[in-house]
């Protein structure tokens, strides 16, 4: 097994203004818990193509975010999500990253792919950017994988502690795609009820506030390893956010730096059985630098 780390430092220039949670430090903290895992195998992400975008987002907002970048401009796509120089070649590189993580582990040059990039992508959808993510880096990557690659099963596996609702919308109701997500309610942005049926290849659970370890694992292990075991997935993708730790200031969820080793391994496990070990993650959410910094090398570490 082996795995390739796919990261760019263009994603430092995605400047969100002073405060803002999603800010370049978490890159860098994300690249600490990385260092301290010897013999890693490390590539400059690639930027996503305009046709790559085309599959999941819509032509208008495109041609918005490419005239933004154009401009120079400066500004609020929403409340929580700033544009400005810098963030579009980030925001490629992320999406990019996703889809050669794909390439990779159908070319047969990995088995497992972690893109450590920013922003994040889960919360964008086809039309709009929304809670700090431009493009879907996951759906993205899920659709390279079913239109270029012709494959018709993929898991995308979300653990981030926030609802997929960008993920969700765009793979809803794709014969091809499977969207699983773990996140807590009430929170933002408050879509994800289980109670509210989707599409049928959408599954959404919830963990209420102050939900800890067990909670959390016995979610998966009773409600959502199952579903990904019995759709045999031919390529596992993953929303890898961090911010379900226990150290996180945007929820309150008590995860600690081994479930994120225990979520990797259950997940390496399902790829490897149904997958040929074939999974792709990609860094959402985490808030907490040091958390951070520990979960993300716990994850890793599952992944080798
Ligand atoms: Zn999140």
């Amino acid at each position: 097994m082996s795995l390739l780390v796919l990261t760019h430092r263009d994603c430092l220039a995605h400047c969100p203004p002073r405060g803002h949670p999603e800010r370049p430090e978490r890159l860098e903290a994300a690249w600490r818990g990385l260092d301290q895992i010897s013999d890693l195998r490390v590539e400059d992400a690639r930027s996503v193509t305009r046709a790559e975008l085309d599959r999941a987002h819509g032509p208008n907002y495109l041609d918005k975010i490419e005239g933004l970048d154009d401009a120079g401009q400066r500004i609020a796509l929403d409340p929580d999500t700033h544009f400005g120089p810098g963030t579009l070649r980030a925001a490629r590189l992320a999406a990019g990253a996703a889809c050669q993580g794909v390439d990779a582990v159908l070319g047969d040059t990995a088995d497992q792919v972690f893109a450590v990039v920013r922003p994040p992508g889960h919360h964008a959808e086809g039309a709009k950017a929304m809670g700090f993510c431009i493009f879907s880096n996951l759906a993205v990557a899920a659709l390279h994988a079913i239109h270029q690659h012709g494959l018709k099963r993929v898991a995308v596996c979300d653990f981030d502690v926030h609802h997929g609702n960008g993920s969700e919308a765009i793979l809803a109701g794709n014969d091809n795609a499977l969207f699983i997500s773990s996140h807590q309610s009430p929170l933002y942005p408050g879509t994800g009820d289980p109670a509210i049926p989707h599409a049928d290849n959408i599954i959404n659970a919830t963990l209420t506030p102050a939900s800890g370890s067990n909670e959390f694992r016995e979610l998966w292990v009773e409600h959502l390893l199952p579903r990904i075991d019995l759709y045999k997935p031919e390529l596992i993708l993953v929303s890898a956010g961090f911010d379900a730790h226990n150290l996180d200031p945007l929820a309150q969820l008590k995860l600690k730096d081994e479930d994120y080793y225990w979520i990797g391994q259950e997940l390496l496990r399902l790829a490897t059985n149904h997958a040929s070990g074939r999974l792709v993650a990609s860094l959402e959410g985490g808030y907490d630098l040091k958390a951070l910094e520990n979960s993300v090398l716990a994850f890793a570490e599952a992944l080798i």
